[in-house]
């Protein structure tokens, strides 16, 4: 039989954990072995980590698969465990939300501010007519009022989609529709590349197709002008003049929290629905265990934004939920200058800081002298989240932002496992460079062949779990059979997460892009993770994209896109010289099967709204097809500037 996909990249650096940070860690080894024991007991001791208004009967009904039901019977609201149980332990004076806007103005929460205004937006919301159960959209920039208005839904049992601000009026109409949303919280805009951008009037066009919209509710943060309409409504005034008296009603654990649509990378946005007990409790223990916080004297800042589910899980209920103080800033990474993201480190004295490998090549790509000019002394735990993390750019974070000692938690996971899934234990493991190494505790992933059997050490192929988890997905909102047809049947009771993976030789656990990406060459399966990784570990190149273009020979051949780092010359025949040098570099570090048939030195590479590399457009090009969709790129002008740029960094020799 065919391997399922190649092992080719061999990394052998490993880095413990520090000493001081394994001797104070909040997770230690023993988490292993009594998951390991039970399972269920362990999940049942986090989610006692919560407080619950009515105790579970069950830990897990499994009766029905792949239907479940975590914490059966147990009733808790999800707004009194990130606020109210804080204020009335004390810690009202607690800031949990230091935000910086893009333009330098700044706002400090404490505790007890999240919880009056979470009260009041509570109760405004209840005014308009929101019940328990009804979903709200929410469209929002990154200020305060969007964890405000999550936390409020949670609050009165409403169900949120949070739709990502940049994206379109189809986009967010298309959502409201699935959803049937009866209110939208929107602002008239937010601060983006250092000049308000607005986001009204995009409301306004998709709320016109929205019949079941009833209510649209405003935060001004601009102050620009905004059309008005009879159900728009001023969330200052609406939110104000609401008492800030609420009493928090249990739900029950599998009552639904929110709803949240994937980018769409690959198809028809899914509405991923998830519940409330199950999914608090491990977004709560996986931020205590994965990021060590310590929420008396940790300043975590978590980069992602509240439309991606990392910005629910990491700004909103796990960080909140432990009391933690956080940093929430509202722009972009380059305003007004390309250090912000440090100076913001080094103001607010961040020591945990959650980011993703795509920010990570930029500021490779920006220089080290950016990092070197601040202060980052603060920090004491690095994270990353969103795509694999390729090797070097995991040493450059871990040298130039960690001062070559902090350790790093890669860490694997979807909106649809709602939490964490596989990582490092800071306190525990000796990481890997471009490793998410094990699965947590209490967590059961494999790599498995294309029949459903485990692959040996060394070996490639799907990611799957096998095992039921607290925070899963519960369906695809409105549609069961698409739920059990995309994540249920690939393998016989297991769920496929659609990712590639291989174990190495020690077992652990290595990421190797989506398996819709593998390219077939001349009959081996190669990851473009692996490729790219390679492509990365030569200094002169910052970031990597790679795909499988039709071949008349070997089938696919491999067609490489490269950003040089800072000041790499590749002017005329030094360009020439650098692709020679880097495809000779691809052959030797995996070796001749890997060695790319074409490699073209570009200024930029087309990316999801999250970040992520969006390979299909790049295989359009390879095979010089006219651009398929290209609504969900980050920045349409990318693919202009990667076509124009092409000629004279094409080599084709031999
Ligand atoms: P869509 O499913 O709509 O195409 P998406 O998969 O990008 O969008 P997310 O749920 O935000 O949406 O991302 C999850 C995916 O991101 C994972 O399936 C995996 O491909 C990738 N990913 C996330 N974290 C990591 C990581 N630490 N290492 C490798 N890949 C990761
Ligand atoms: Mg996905």
């Amino acid at each position: 039989m065919s391997e399922a996909l190649a092992n080719l990249l061999n990394e052998t650096r490993q880095f413990p954990p520090p000493a001081a940070l394994a001797a104070q860690a909040n997770v230690t080894a023993d988490a292993y072995d009594e998951a390991g024991a039970d399972r269920l007991a362990f999940w049942e001791r986090q989610a006692g980590r919560l407080a619950w208004a009515r105790p579970w009967d069950e830990v897990l009904d499994w009766s029905n698969p792949p239907f479940a039901k975590w914490f059966v019977g147990g009733q808790l609201n999800v707004a009194y465990n990130c606020l109210d149980r804080h204020v009335e332990a004390g810690n009202g004076d607690r800031v949990a939300i230091h935000w910086e806007g893009e333009p330098g103005d700044t706002r400090t929460l404490t505790y007890a501010d999240l919880h009056r205004l979470t009260c009041q937006a509570a109760n405004a919301l209840t005014d308009l007519g929101v019940v328990a159960g009804d979903r709200v959209a929410i469209y929002l920039p990154m200020i305060p009022e969007a964890a405000v208005a999550m936390l409020a839904c949670a609050r009165i049992g409403a169900t949120h989609s949070v739709v990502f601000g940049g994206f379109s009026a189809d986009a967010l109409s298309n959502r409201i529709s699935d959803a049937s949303a009866k209110v939208v919280i929107t602002a008239d805009g937010g601060y983006r590349r250092g000049k308000p951008s607005a986001l009204k009037p995009t409301v306004d066009e998709a709320v016109a197709n929205c019949p079941s919209i009833e209510h649209v509710l405003v935060v001004r943060r601009t102050g620009e002008e905004v059309a008005w309409s009879a159900k728009d409504h001023w969330w200052h005034e609406a939110v104000e003049a609401a008492s800030a008296e609420h009493v928090a009603q249990p739900f029950d654990a599998e009552h639904p929290l929110f709803i949240l649509y994937t980018s769409g990378t690959t198809a028809r946005p899914k509405g991923i629905l998830h519940t409330t007990g199950g999914y608090l409790t491990q977004a709560a223990w996986t931020a205590h265990a994965v990021f060590d916080l310590k929420p008396e004297t940790d300043v975590y800042w978590c980069t992602a934004d509240i439309g991606w589910v990392t910005g629910h899980s990491y700004i909103v209920y796990g960080p909140l939920a432990n009391g933690a103080t956080q940093v929430m800033y509202e722009g972009t990474p380059d305003t007004p200058h390309k250090g912000r993201f440090w100076e913001i480190v080094d103001k607010y004295k961040v020591s945990i800081l959650y980011t993703a490998p795509t920010l990570i090549r930029t500021m490779m790509k920006w220089g080290d002298d950016i990092p070197a000019g601040f202060d980052l002394s603060s920090l004491r735990l690095l994270g990353s989240v969103g795509e694999p993390i390729n090797p070097e750019a995991w040493m450059w974070y871990r040298q130039h932002v960690g001062r070559g000692e902090l350790p790093i938690v890669d860490t694997w996971w979807q909106t649809e496992t709602g939490a964490i899934m596989i990582s490092p234990l800071p306190g525990v493991t000796a990481t890997k460079p471009g490793s998410a190494m094990t699965p947590l505790p209490g967590v059961v992933a494999d790599v498995v062949d294309d029949q459903g059997q485990s692959v040996p050490n060394g070996g490639g192929g799907y990611l799957v779990l096998r095992e039921p988890w607290p925070s899963m997905l519960r369906t695809i909102w409105g549609d069961d059979n698409r739920f059990i047809e995309t994540y249920w049947s690939r393998f016989e009771g297991m769920y496929f997460a659609g990712d590639g993976a291989k174990k190495d030789d020690d077992g652990h656990i290595w990421l190797l892009g989506r398996v819709d990406d593998v390219m077939l060459v001349s009959g081996h399966n190669i990851s473009t993770t692996e490729v790219e990784s390679a492509l990365v570990s030569h200094p002169s190149v910052a970031e990597a994209a790679v795909v499988g273009a039709t071949d008349p020979t070997t089938g696919q051949a491999i067609v490489a896109f490269a950003i040089p780092r800072g000041t790499t010359d590749i002017s005329g025949e030094a360009g020439e010289r650098l692709i020679t040098e880097l495809r000779n570099h691809v052959a030797k570090t995996l070796g001749p099967i890997a060695k790319p048939r074409q490699i073209m030195l570009v200024p930029e590479l087309p990316k999801t709204r999250s970040g992520k590399i969006m390979r299909r457009l790049l295989r359009d090009v390879a095979e010089n097809r006219s651009l398929g969709d290209v609504t969900t790129l980050q920045d349409s002008s990318v693919m202009e500037l990667i076509s124009s740029g092409l000629s004279g960094g094409k080599s084709d020799e031999d």
